[in-house]
């Protein structure tokens, strides 16, 4: 028996009170919100509509009207964003908040697990959460804290709580890799170093530390597939694979029957094909794709995670093995990217904010996939709809539509004809509660 027992039946009770004693007509109990939008893009589609009014109840969207039939109630506090375009709340759905560009001056990735309290790396962690809210990210996908435990945990915690401001955030928790398949690395092998995830060997410790990270509040699995890569014999992207398929199955099948989901960082090669025989939900990166895992993904239904624009910073020189490799990286990229668009993947927007510093503008990926030939309304959607999909929130995030949580945000210009407006956002509201605004 838990001491929660009791609470349904006492708030049904409450609810069945104050049902009782409120007197019909009685005034609403939740704050009623009216947005005037000059041009709404609802996320179910990149497609605008001109002077609409969204109506807020609480925290929810009541409903979506256009102006000339809307009747404002009395009473109702009006926002005017009709010289602005409103879209839903943006989701990035491949975030380190636990992370901050590491500079290798300043000791680099290790320093940040040896060297800096957890409660440090905390602190950062909620300025990194208020940087995306700032920026319209109303919610993330934020896949793993490298090292700093369930840190992510709390501070999705705190969020809830309302102790301090930032997004929805689906986490990952520790994440898992294999034995050479994790940093710390370099270090004398008669010292234990801690590892940025928790690392397996065999099926049983797979799934005990699917088991552990579910239980302590992981929303989705988080798995690392690849670990090294160089330039291979034949000029290709080559990756170390980590996890086995026995392994990676021990994984999915624990996490799918608590229904949950796998997201798994792969680069290329035996690792990314492990990754798809697997059953993973969705592919990190995938910087190397073949047409023929191409075509797995369409026909399972994998979610694609590409992350461009952190594959073109901190290249080394070009004329080092790793310079050239860093370069590979980005044009193998950019061919699965093309491919993966043409074959019909369902592609998401993610960035790996984390391994780019907070300090950068998250949106800057949106020209990234609009250069490779995306749409705009599609790399929109990527970050919407298609994305609450992904998350198991469809209608719930991602959309302006009746029902959904009023995640609102609002840019000056048009993203339609200039995707780089959505890096210029001066409105946020999220969960019906008005974070920034500079619109009106
Ligand atoms: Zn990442």
């Amino acid at each position: 028996m838990t001491r929660f027992k009791w609470l349904p039946i006492l708030c049904v009770a409450v609810a069945g009170m104050l049902v009782a004693q409120e007197p019909e007509n009685a005034p609403v109990l939740h704050s009623f919100a009216v947005i005037r939008a000059g041009v709404l893009i609802d996320g179910k589609t990149g497609a605008p509509r001109r002077d609409q009014v969204i109506f807020i109840r609480g925290n929810r969207i009541d409903s979506v009207a256009d102006a000339a039939n809307a009747k404002i109630p009395a009473g109702a506090t009006v926002i005017d964003l009709s010289r602005a375009t409103v879209l839903p709340g943006l989701i990035d759905s491949h975030t380190h908040i636990f992370l901050q560009g590491e500079d290798p001056s300043e000791g680099g990735y290790d320093a940040n697990i040896l060297k800096y309290p957890l409660a440090l790396r905390a602190a950062r962690a909620t300025v990194s959460a208020r940087r995306a809210l700032e920026q319209g990210f109303t919610t993330l996908r934020d896949l793993e804290t490298e090292g700093a435990g369930y840190g992510d945990v709390g501070i999705k915690e705190a969020i809830e709580g309302g102790y301090i401001p930032g997004p929805r955030l689906f986490v990952v928790t520790r994440a898992i890799s294999t034995t050479g398949g994790y940093p710390l690395e370099g270090y004398a092998p008669e010292l234990e170093m801690p590892k940025g995830v928790q690392i397996i060997d065999g099926p049983v410790a797979a799934r005990k530390a699917a088991r552990e990270q579910l239980d302590h509040g992981a929303d989705w699995i988080k798995v690392y597939m690849t670990h090294r890569s160089w330039v291979g014999k034949n000029g290709e992207l080559a990756s170390q694979p980590t996890l086995t398929l026995e392994e990676l199955k021990a994984i999915v099948d624990e996490t799918h029957g608590w229904g949950k989901k796998v997201a798994c960082h792969a680069y290329s090669g035996a690792g990314l094909q492990r990754a798809l025989d697997g059953g993973c939900d969705s592919i990190e990166h995938g910087l190397q794709i073949t047409d023929a895992q191409i075509a797995q993904m369409v026909k399972q239904g994998t979610w694609y995670c590409p992350t461009i624009s952190v594959y073109y910073t901190d290249w080394a020189a070009a004329d080092t093995p790793a310079g050239q490799r860093d370069r590979l990286r980005a044009s193998a990229h950019e061919d699965s990217f093309r491919k993966a668009l043409k074959a019909g993947v369902k592609i998401v927007f993610g960035t790996d904010m984390g391994g780019i510093p907070w300090t950068e503008p998250i949106a800057q990926e949106f020209p990234r996939m609009v250069d490779l030939g995306m749409s705009p309304a599609d790399a929109i959607v990527s970050a919407t709809s298609r994305a609450a999909e992904m998350l198991d929130m469809t209608g719930q995030i991602g959309v302006i539509a009746p029902g959904a949580f009023a995640d609102i945000i609002a840019v000056p210009g048009d993203p339609l004809k200039d995707i780089k407006q959505l890096g210029n956002v001066r409105f946020v509201m999220k969960d019906g509660k008005v974070f920034r605004n500079e619109a009106q």
